[in-house]
């Protein structure tokens, strides 16, 4: 089996030191590559070795393959971790990855291809036997036949982008007067903005949640899930707080739906971790996509399993099987995280700059991963999140009232944050009763302006 003795982490900011973290104390060593606008990360401080792999501009640094190949090369690397966003779900890097003998700590190259694009990820996940939401049978080619078919599923009825991503190319068909001007509408946005102006239909849920599941797999034929996490408190399609479990979903719906979807990957024969999305409405399931790759969110799974995530896609991509049989999992407590961006609380204008004081909280059962520090400086190039609070409680009024213990003491002086928005929202009742869906942030932030 082959063991990794040296990791270049193909990332940069909070992930980058998370998976920095299970390296060394898996007793591997790390290489961090960054841009020049990160000579500064404390992951770059941390790592045995730094490699800087182009200017700030992520089209030149975090996803310019041939630098971090050669960098791979040039530090004697065996294998590299691509984290999330960037490079993490780009088949064509996994392939050359692996092309150059080194190790891919992600899922298979043509698993990462099915479920880029959404309309073969819909055929395989139906297949497999997950619950679909009503829609076209594959790409959409003419508005006669989508208003035909809209005319079955009934009104109002979403058309979806089939290289989409974060929301962009998605229409809401309210009815068929509008079908030709707003699919025209999603197949030239697709188009801009992913270069493919294949779209779909899917029936609108008018009120759904975000339940999506953990999965891990040996690539052999072996998987397990590692329950649901809760993600539909969300501002334009961003995830802005996440729990597990899921307050609305039972023991039996947990052991019934997560025993469906370790089958679907283990009959997939899936390598490493991935999650599988839905939404859920009045009792129902209903996938959306899979992410084949290590989540924002995956420290409130981590919290009520026991796992570290990280270490077990390393153990995977070595070759060995799974820690864990499914009957070893156990799920304990409740978890709560909180992304902390670097915005204006009020307008989220991003708020990059010198951080002057920075105190993060600790304590029992309180979890902060982040690469700030005071005298770093915020770079304006990138995602604005800075922080990610998690805390844990053994049960969730309990993870209620650590989570805001937790927030008065963080401290970050000289950017905004979002840590305001986070206190406010404690506050709110229906957050405390769990008592939400994919639309209710936006609502609740509409009451507060
Ligand atoms: P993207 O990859 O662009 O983020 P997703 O398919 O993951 O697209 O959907 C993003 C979000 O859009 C979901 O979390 C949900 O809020 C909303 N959404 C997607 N499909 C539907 C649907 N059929 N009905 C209602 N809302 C939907």
């Amino acid at each position: 089996m082959p063991e990794i003795k040296k990791l270049l982490i193909a990332n940069r900011g909070e992930i980058a030191l998370r998976i920095h973290r299970a390296c060394h104390e898996m007793g591997i060593k790390t290489v961090a590559v960054h841009s020049t606008a990160d000579a500064d990360a404390m992951h770059v401080r941390l790592a045995d070795q730094a490699i800087c792999i182009g200017p700030p501009s992520a089209a030149d640094s975090y996803l310019n393959i041939a630098n971090i190949i050669s960098a791979a090369e040039i530090s004697g690397a065996d294998a590299i971790h691509p984290g999330y966003g960037f490079l993490s779900e780009n088949a064509k890097f996994a392939e050359i990855v692996e092309a150059h003998g080194l190790i891919f700590v992600g899922p298979k190259p043509e698993h990462i291809r099915t479920m880029g694009d959404k309309v073969e990820a819909k055929r395989t996940a139906g297949a497999l036997g997950l619950p679909l939401v009503p829609g076209s049978d594959g790409a959409l080619t003419d508005s006669a036949e989508a208003k035909r078919l809209a005319r079955d599923i009934g009104y109002p009825v979403l058309i979806k982008a089939a290289s989409g991503g974060g929301g962009r190319g998605m229409k809401v068909v309210p009815s068929e007067d509008e079908m030709d001007t707003l699919m025209a509408q999603a197949g030239s946005e697709a188009k801009a903005a992913f270069g493919d102006a294949t779209v779909y239909m899917e029936k609108y849920l008018g009120n759904p949640r975000h339940i999506e599941f953990q999965v891990f797999g040996d690539g052999s034929g072996n998987a397990i899930h590692l329950g649901e996490r809760d993600c539909s408190l969300q501002r334009r399609h961003q995830k802005v707080v996440e729990e597990a479990p899921s307050p609305i979903i039972t023991p039996e719906e947990r052991d019934r739906m997560g025993g469906i979807v370790a089958k679907a990957m283990a009959d997939m024969g899936y390598r490493g971790a991935g999650t599988i999305e839905f939404l859920w409405e009045d009792g129902e399931f209903y996938f959306i996509e899979m992410n084949t790759r290590l989540q924002v969110e995956h420290p409130v799974t981590e919290a009520i399993t026991g796992l570290d995530l990280v270490r077990e896609q390393i153990r995977v991509a070595e070759g060995h099987p799974l820690t864990l049989r499914q009957e070893d999992v156990v799920f304990r407590g409740h978890a709560i995280e909180c992304r902390i961006n670097a915005e204006d609380p009020k307008t989220f204008a991003p708020s990059p700059g010198l951080v002057k004081l920075y105190h993060a909280p600790g304590g029992m059962h309180v979890r902060v991963d982040s690469g700030l520090y005071a005298g770093y400086r915020v770079p304006p190039y990138y995602d604005s999140m800075i922080a990610k609070l998690i805390v844990y409680g053994t049960t969730r009024q309990g993870a209620l009232r650590r989570l805001r213990r937790a927030l008065e003491e963080f401290v970050v002086d000289g950017v905004k944050t979002t840590i305001p928005l986070h206190q406010a929202l404690l506050e709110d009742p229906e957050f405390q009763q769990g008592d939400y869906t994919i639309k209710w942030l936006e609502e609740w932030l509409a009451k507060q302006a």
